[in-house]
């Protein structure tokens, strides 16, 4: 799992797509920090736009979990 950038110990839960759809939306459940920010999938060293496809279809389902995605 890709660690926080903000506090360098959490590590990220994906909230979703964000931007124009080419960003991913990450949020820290390190408590103490809490942060939620945008990433480039080429950031999380996953497929790239292909990553963030299957989220977008995974939401379009209704059956999105972000355990689904380990990156
Ligand atoms: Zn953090």
């Amino acid at each position: 799992m890709a660690k926080c950038r903000e506090c360098e110990t959490g590590t990220l839960k994906i909230m979703g797509t964000a931007g124009f759809n080419d960003l991913i939306e990450v949020e820290c459940q390190n408590p103490e920090c809490g942060e939620v920010y945008e990433v480039e999938p080429d950031g999380l060293g996953g497929g790239g736009l292909e990553f963030i496809d299957a989220i977008e279809q995974d939401m379009m389902n209704g059956d999105f979990d972000p355990d689904d995605y380990d990156f």
